[in-house]
């Protein structure tokens, strides 16, 4: 007979990874699985200046700590891109890519990904010069000019990092930057990051790899010679995979209550895929924690068989 899981943590974020433990250590038997690497958004994280305790400590340190620390609880974890979720005889049936698990319960952390600008060239580029993730491929560009779009924090952070790379760095915002002011100034202190405030993106152009990004403002269309365009102007999600169920949200993101419980009973959500206002580390491992004890609060409650 098929293994029942008493819980699936869907996404090795800091916010599964965090759940995984607790549920570990509350003796429930669960399975954290992930389509990538563990540790999610933070292998993408070049310096963290905001996790209390940890100061500057590099993203991929942190993620390698927490499954390390999983790991030595026992904690399973197996890859899988999980593509549909239905309820069989009260049991969750999780469909991935790499075969179907089940459970009594489950917690969705499976974060968001990065919108692209949809703008020509932007698939066509991707990985010839078009990046999401700027500690990633940032090193592939020393010495090179590249553009980067964005006003968040998560743009400002990563142009930061670029700006110690690269020969110029092109900061297009096309929004009001809304970034923590500390990281605005350090920003401000790179005499090779040229600011330019744009209306719209137009395209991305090359040969075998990118040369150039058009961009509109208010005087016309205007044309950058650039080795790389790093798109990094707001975020999605998607909870496609849970349709049959009817979780509710908002825009792909999971409404739930202080418990981290979501209309269906069962079903728990934690980290940035949850509707809410911040996307941080700090609340991510937070509600991975509550999300893990409500869990076993619900487990207790379900009929003995
Ligand atoms: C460049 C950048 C810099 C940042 N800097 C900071 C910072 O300095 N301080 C701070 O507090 N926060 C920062 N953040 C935000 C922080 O990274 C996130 O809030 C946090 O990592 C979210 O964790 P999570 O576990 O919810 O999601 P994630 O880390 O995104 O993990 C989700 C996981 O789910 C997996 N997944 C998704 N869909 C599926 C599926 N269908 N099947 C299986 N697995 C799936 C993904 O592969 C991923 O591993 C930054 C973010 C970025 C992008």
């Amino acid at each position: 007979m098929k293994m029942i899981y008493d819980c699936l943590v869907i996404g090795a974020g800091i916010a599964g990874i965090t759940a995984s433990i607790y549920l570990k250590r509350g003796n429930k038997s669960s399975l954290m699985l992930d389509k990538g690497a563990p540790g999610g958004k933070l292998n993408n994280i070049h310096r963290i200046d905001n996790y209390p305790g940890l100061a500057r400590i590099p993203g991929p340190d942190l993620a390698l700590s927490l499954f390390n620390q999983a790991s030595e609880l026992g904690v399973e974890y197996a890859y899988g891109s999980v593509y549909e979720i239905r309820k069989e005889d009260n049991v969750f049936l999780v469909k991935t890519d790499a075969g179907d698990f089940n459970a009594k319960s489950l917690i969705i952390a499976t974060g968001v990904e990065n919108k692209k600008l949809g703008i020509p060239g932007e698939d066509k580029y991707l990985g010839k010069g078009v990046s999401y993730c700027a500690t990633c491929d940032g090193p592939f560009f020393k010495g090179k000019d590249v553009a980067l779009v964005g006003n968040a924090d998560h743009a400002v952070e990563d142009a930061i990092y670029l700006s110690d790379i690269v020969n110029r760095l092109y900061f297009l915002y096309p929004e009001e930057i809304v970034a923590t002011p500390s990281h605005i100034e350090e920003l401000k202190t790179k005499n090779n990051v040229t600011w330019i405030p744009m209306d719209k993106s137009i395209a991305i152009e090359g040969h075998e790899l990118v040369e150039s990004f058009i961009y509109e403002d208010k005087d016309g269309q205007h044309k950058l010679d650039v080795n790389a365009v790093f798109p990094l102007y707001g975020e999605k999600s998607s909870t496609a995979f849970l349709s049959p169920l009817g979780v509710k949200g908002n825009k792909g993101f999971i409404e739930t209550n202080a418990n981290m419980e979501s209309n269906v009973p069962g079903v728990f959500a934690a980290g940035d895929i949850v509707d809410k206002k911040l996307r941080q580390l700090v609340n991510a491992a937070g509600e991975g924690a509550i999300a893990a004890t409500s869990v076993i609060g619900y487990l207790r409650e379900l009929p003995k068989e």
